[in-house]
Formats: structure tokens, sequence, C-alpha cells
């Protein structure tokens, strides 16, 4: 590769994706979800460029939840090939099931997770560490803090799935996912040959052999857990060396500093300051790699008072050093100051150089608005909440769920609503939704609610998250003929994550319902807009008085689907 190709600006997803293709990729499987989303997005496209019908060519696929995708990654895994599966932090959850049970497989293909967690919560409903989830199902976990460290670290965890025979999770944050940096490439490597497992007890969990292959997880933990020790990103800077430059040695021992992740970043950002502050620097370990290098913080802690963790997220270290240190060395973190007060990193929200300035008992940096002329500038910036776009088909269903609603006695009443664009009706000008919990809840709340007693239910989903999760809700739904109405907002795409295909498309949505046992005569589709508003709410309100479960589909193309369709054509 030539010095120009071996340089690119990539954005942390993209160094992921990159990764992946120059680990040997042969299919990439996912569920759109910020931050997420651009990993499998520079993947089709690099398919599209490449061509998906060439052999050896990889294949990229969105599929209709995160179980599926790491279902079809364990199949790629079966027939010897490598593939990665990405998804947010709570599509995790959703994942949850072949995660567990895949690490007692003996994986064959290299697999990989890329799992974007979104501390903060800019685009998501809960804030969720998915470390917990490697550690729980004993799996390796990766995590980068620089574009370069993300397209290094992808390389090398197809390498160690392969080398432990398990999958491997690749931790990232949004900060990390949206961001760009110039990024060092290699060589691509060759993509392995098709090559079937051989020894299928490996692969079935039926009681007698899931009992041998978790001993054998088990037994593994030796293994990665020293490879976890000796990994480099797993780096123990004494005092006078630390965030590789040279400072002088203080040898006080009172404080000592575990980082991990973009906290690494926030503490060298900080790092001048506080070794002049102190008059020399502390001693670090930053941890890249987990399991936790235990020997590592034994050492670092030796003789220390107190132990502050700087990490994003939930405080997964701090929570585990208990374990580890003596109890005569405090731990600090977000979880208290070491010495029973309050913790000193921010316990929700996501860290910054602020934040852990303040977690480092250092005085503020001055404010550059306090430098320049401010005169000028408002003394604060409108609120902008987020709103549907101008136009948008979910405003015209909202206005007549929500006449339909009305005149409804509101203590017999509900309208639970799911994720996605149309969980802006929770707003004003609409503020119909009144529960919105995770992907496909809406039907399955709207049954209990109705067999609790409620009378006039209305569960709100759009095609994609109906596709993803609520299918088997109706089923129950179905089956139990419950007392509700599901309306389901049809835009024809995956709209909220940037225009992803849906899996079923609108001219099929139909049939899927009624095989799911739905009364045709209680299944009407809708077209929405704002001169049948009226109408529409009339044909609503009947079936939401009917006493047994109908399914009302609103139907018109998202927006920003439409004008992208429109280009594409175009082009
Ligand atoms: S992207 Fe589409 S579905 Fe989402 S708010 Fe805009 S028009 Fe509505």
């Amino acid at each position: 590769m030539s010095d120009e190709k071996s340089m690119q600006a990539l954005l942390g997803d993209e160094a992921v994706a990159v990764g992946a293709l120059h680990a040997g990729l042969s299919a990439a499987y996912g569920y759109p979800g910020t931050p997420s989303t651009e990993i499998l997005e520079y993947l089709l496209e690099k398919q599209r460029e490449r061509g998906a019908a060439k052999p050896g060519n990889f294949l990229a696929r969105w599929c209709s939840n995160e179980k599926t995708a790491l279902e079809a990654a364990l199949g790629v895994s079966f027939a010897g090939r490598r593939s990665i599966v990405t998804m947010k932090h709570v599509g995790l959850n959703v994942a949850g099931d072949p995660l567990m049970n895949g690490a007692l497989l003996g994986i064959k293909g290299g697999l990989v997770l890329a799992v974007a967690d979104d501390p903060g919560m800019h685009s998501s409903q809960g804030e969720q560490d998915s470390r917990y989830y490697a550690a729980f199902a004993m799996i390796p976990c990766l995590e980068p803090r620089t574009q370069q460290e993300a397209y290094d670290m992808t390389r090398e965890a197809f390498e160690i799935s392969e080398r432990f025979h398990v999958p491997v999770m690749l931790r990232l944050v949004t900060r990390l996912s949206h961001a760009r940096s110039q990024v060092r490439l290699q060589k691509e490597r060759e993509a392995n040959p098709l090559s079937r497992i051989t020894d299928k007890t490996e692969w079935m969990l039926l009681p007698a052999f899931a009992r041998r292959n978790y001993a054998c997880l088990i037994e593994k933990q030796r293994e990665i857990a020293a490879w976890a020790q000796a990994h480099p990103a797993n780096k123990l800077e004494s005092s006078t060396e630390t965030a590789g430059r040279s400072f002088p040695e203080t040898g006080k021992k009172d404080l000592v500093i575990i980082t991990s992740g973009l906290g690494g970043n926030y503490y060298e950002e900080n790092f001048a300051d506080l070794t002049a502050s102190r008059g020399g620097s502390p001693s670090r370990l930053h941890i890249g790699a987990y399991p936790l290098p235990v020997e590592s913080i034994r050492k670092l802690c030796e003789g220390a008072e107190t132990a502050l963790v700087i990490e994003e997220g939930q405080p997964f270290i701090e929570e585990r050093l208990r374990g580890i240190l003596p109890q005569s060395i405090a731990i600090a973190g977000k979880l208290g100051d070491g010495k029973g007060g309050p913790g000193l990193a921010p316990r929700t929200g996501e860290l910054d150089p602020d934040n852990v300035r303040r977690a480092l008992g250092l005085l503020p940096r001055p404010n550059i608005l306090s430098v320049i002329k401010t005169e000028s500038l408002p003394s604060s910036l409108p609120n902008r909440p987020p709103q549907l776009c101008q136009g948008c088909p979910h405003g015209d269903s909202y206005e007549t769920i929500k006449k339909a609603m009305a005149g409804f006695d509101p203590s017999l009443s509900a309208v639970t609503s799911d994720i996605g664009c149309y969980s802006l009706g929770a707003m004003p000008p609409y503020e119909v939704p009144e529960s919105i919990v995770c992907m496909g809840a809406s039907i399955g709340m709207a049954k209990g609610a109705a067999d609790s007693g409620l009378k006039y239910v209305t569960a709100v989903i759009g095609d994609s998250t109906f596709i993803h999760s609520g299918v088997t809700a109706l089923i129950d739904a179905a089956a139990a003929n419950a007392a509700m109405t599901v309306a389901i907002l049809d835009n024809s795409i995956v709209a909220m994550t940037g225009c992803q295909d849906t899996m079923v498309p609108s001219d099929k949505l139909e049939f899927l319902i009624r095989g799911l046992g739905v009364d045709p005569d209680h299944l009407v589709v809708l077209e929405t807009k704002k001169q049948l508003v009226e109408e529409n709410a009339k044909l609503l309100r009947k079936e939401i008085e009917y006493s047994g479960l109908s399914v009302v589909i609103f139907r018109r193309e998202c927006l920003e689907a439409a004008r992208k369709r429109i280009k594409a054509k175009k082009a």
C-alpha cells in the first residue's frame, strides 16, 4: 500500500468498518442505531463499489433486529468465515440471547460485535455500558480511544476471536464513533476459505454438550486474562513517564489514576496542569483490553492511598476494584470520593475535559468567553427541542389519533408508543403517547393495559420497529383477541437512523399481519394526510371502540426517504 493510500481520515465507525474489511471480512450484519449506524453504512457502500456478486467479496446486510443479525454472524462463523455485527448499546439487549449462548460455542471464523454506547443519551432511551455484557458473557472486550485504535483493535479482535474461539466485543462510544481522524492502514488480509465446523458438539447446546462447553469457557478465562494482562493497550505508566511524557517523580503515592476509553484522553488534556499543581505526576494505568489486568492494577496501587478511576459510561472498573484491592486503599470515581463522600466524576452523562478536571481536584480553566468580547453574544442560546420534519406524515397520523381518542373517558384510555421518529409525537404540539419504553413495547404494554381493564387502548409503532420487535407481541394480542388497536405508522423506511430499507416493504405488510392471526375485518389501511384527518379519525375511533384486536396502518412515505429516492433516480 502506497504511503498516500495508507493514511485516511476516518470516523471512528468507519475505522471499525475498514479494520473489519482489512481483517478479511466475509459478512457484516446489523440493525441501525445511533451511534453505530455508520459502520454498516460504510460497508454497504464498499459492497456496492466492489460488486457483491463476485466470488470472495464480502456481503453487508441490514437485518430485522440485532438478534437476527448476531445469529446470521454465528452462521458465518460456523462456515469458517469472518463476520462483524453492529448495533447500539440497547440493541445488545435484543441480541443478549445469542450473545450469551454464542460465547459457549466453538467459534470458528472470527466473530466481532461492534457495540456503540451512547453516554449522555444523545439519541437513546437509556445509558448502559456494554462492558457489563462482555463480562457477563465472559468474552474479551477491546475499548479503543482513538480512530487508529478503532482500526487496529478491530483487526486484532478477529484474531483473538479465532484464537480463543469466542465472540469478541469492540466497545465504542458516541464521541469516538462520530469524530474523524487520520488512520494509518495496513494491507488487506485474504478472507478465510469456506471451512465448516467438523465437531458439531461444539455448536449444539444440548445440556450434556452445553455443560462441557460452559466448563470449557471457564477454562479459557485464564488464557483470556493472561492476554488482557499482557495487552499493550493496558499500559502502566510510572509517575515519571505518564502519557508518553517525562515528568519529575514525586515519590508520593497519595493518588494513583486508572483511566479507560475516552477518559484517558480527557485525563491527558489536564495532565500538564495536574503535574504542575502536584509538583510531579501520579502513576497511572490506562485500560483498553478486558478482562481487567488485575496484576497491573495491584502493581499500580501498591502503597497507594487513593485510586481514582476515570471511565466513560457506568462505573464498571470502579465497582470491580473493591474485589481486587485491599480495604486500606480508598477508591474514588463516579460512586464516591473514597472518603464516604459523593462521586468525584459525574454519575450520568458524558465525561469531558472539564468534569475530569474537577474530579482531579484542579481549578476550572479560564472560560474562553470571559476573554473575548461577549456583549454581542446572546446570554443563552435558544432552546431547540427536537421536532418532526415540517410536513412529516407522522404529524397527520398523530392529529388523527388525537381526534379519535378525544371524548373517551381518560381514566379508561391509553396511548402507548415506541422508538422512532414518531416518538416525537410525545412533544408539543401533539403530546399523544403516554409511554415510550423499548423497541416493540408499545404493543405488549397496550395488551397488558387492555387485560387490566382499560377500554380504549392504542399502541403506536413504526413499520420498522414493528418488524424489529412488534411482531411477536402482536401474535400474543391476536391469540387473545385483546381489546386494543395497533396503529402502525408505515413510512416505508427506517427513518430515524438515516433511511435504511425496512425488511418488509409496505406492499407485504398486510399479508404479514393477517398471517399473525389478525381478523382481516379489523385490518384497516389509511392514507395519512391533512385533508383526511377528520375522516380517518372516525374510522380509527370505530376500531378503538371494537371490543377485540384491530390494526390500523397509516401509510405515507417519509419526506426524507422521498427526497433521497428522487435524488438517486436523477443520479
Ligand atoms: S425523517 Fe421522515 S419520518 Fe422522520 S421526522 Fe422527517 S419526515 Fe418524519
